[in-house]
């Protein structure tokens, strides 16, 4: 991978400062935002619904950006919905589906709080299944807390404070035994790995145009066609009906009957575009440059003393996310300093993760957050753990 070719169509890396942010946002290429001003420069027009010259074309560049989502993860175009971020995509799950009496959602300890509150519905238990101190999660421990009376396994492919994987496929297999929807939060994985959503099993997959590389304002849903088709629209109104009388209505088949009103076309389409850069990097390639970068970056901060590093040890396979403390220190004057000091950009707080925080790390307070994409490169990494070091020094 080039790292600087990349890194030349991303205006705002031109400022000199080093993003280490891209788990809360990533940056956006050039190519996605001339996509998006191609539409309202050229063809700016609602969608489905028109017969006109520019109807016609913003239709078709809309459905285009659905089929390359749908060809990134494996599936096919009428089982992507677009929302408008994961956690409007995951709520679209938990308030369409129909509830039986008694049920029970099964999720972790390490999940951001947006796929962990759409399921706190009432009448319906929420089992947290806690992985081991690192983050790691046990398959055995599903196998007890997934019963018959399990509507929904919600757990994420990535954690986005410790950077740990989870066993995603063996627990497709549990939940599929109890016949449970297994609905994966793909926030952290889609953006930076090959996803496929066939080979994980998943009922449904979430995931945010802004983490990868699109615009704000769009993000997805992935549902299997059957179990797609089961859930009742959150936003019923224009776009999502055959036939309406003044006494009824007759809804269309999804993803139209999900997607009530003009949909984020501008957005939809930046994100195809995002897509399509994905792809032309490759994302295989994308995730061994983060595994590279991630690697010397949890080793050094492992070393470091005064330093609290969380998630599983640097030879063990994660994503590149790296959470830590300064002891002594606020994260919050910590991401402070590292701006100030460096012009390194990273996040502090609980990550909308404060389970978690809470009650594995014990750690209330929350923790500084590193992330990495695919316009990082090694020295940006030298340079931030320089700066680490200066500051932990700082208090010896
Ligand atoms: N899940 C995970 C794992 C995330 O990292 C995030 C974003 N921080 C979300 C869900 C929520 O994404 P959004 O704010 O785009 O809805």
């Amino acid at each position: 991978m080039d790292v600087e070719r990349v890194r030349s169509d991303f205006p705002i890396l031109r400022k000199g400062l080093i993003y280490l942010d891209s788990a809360a946002s990533s940056l956006t290429p050039e190519p996605v935002l001339s996509k998006m001003l191609e539409f309202y420069r050229e063809y700016r027009a609602n969608v489905e619904r028109g017969v006109h010259r520019l109807s016609v074309r913003a239709t078709e560049e809309f459905e285009a950006a659905r089929r390359e989502v749908a060809g990134l993860i494996g599936a096919s175009p009428e089982e992507i919905v677009f929302t408008k971020n994961t956690t409007e995509a995951l709520n679209l799950v938990a308030a369409g589906r129909e509830w039986g009496r008694g049920e029970n959602v099964v999720t972790t300890l390490l999940e951001h709080h947006s796929n962990l509150l759409p399921w706190r519905r009432p009448g319906v238990e929420v089992r947290v299944v806690r992985p081991d101190r690192e983050g790691r999660l046990d398959p055995g421990e599903f196998e007890r807390a997934v019963d018959d009376r399990t509507g929904v396994v919600a757990l994420t492919h990535l954690s986005n404070v410790l950077g740990t994987l989870s066993p995603v496929e063996e627990v497709a297999e549990i939940a599929s035994e109890h016949g449970a929807w297994l609905v994966v939060d793909g926030a952290q994985s889609v953006p930076h790995r090959e996803v496929d959503v066939r080979r994980l099993g998943c009922t449904f997959l979430a995931f945010s145009g802004h983490k990868m590389l699109g615009p704000t304002g769009v993000g997805v849903l992935y549902g299997r066609r059957e179990e797609l088709g089961r859930l009742s629209p959150l936003c019923p109104g224009g776009g999502t009906v055959r036939e309406v009388t003044s006494g009824g209505h007759e809804f269309l088949e999804p993803p139209a009957r999900l997607e009530g009103g003009t949909p984020p076309i501008a957005e939809a389409v930046g994100l195809g575009e995002a897509v399509r850069y994905l792809k032309s990097v490759g994302l295989e390639s994308i995730r061994r440059h983060e595994e590279a970068l991630t690697r010397r970056m949890l080793e050094e901060l492992w070393e470091l003393e005064g330093l609290e590093v969380y998630g599983t040890p640097p030879e063990e396979e994660r994503g590149g996310i790296v959470s830590f403390n300064v002891e002594g220190m606020d994260p919050h004057e910590v991401a402070s300093l590292l701006d100030t000091s460096a012009g390194v950009l990273v996040r502090s707080g609980h990550h909308c993760a404060m389970p978690l925080h809470l009650e594995l790390l014990g750690r209330p307070q929350g923790s500084v957050r590193a992330s990495l994409y695919l316009y990082n490169t090694a020295e940006e990494v030298e340079r931030f753990l320089e700066a680490v070091g200066e500051i932990a020094r700082s208090l010896r």
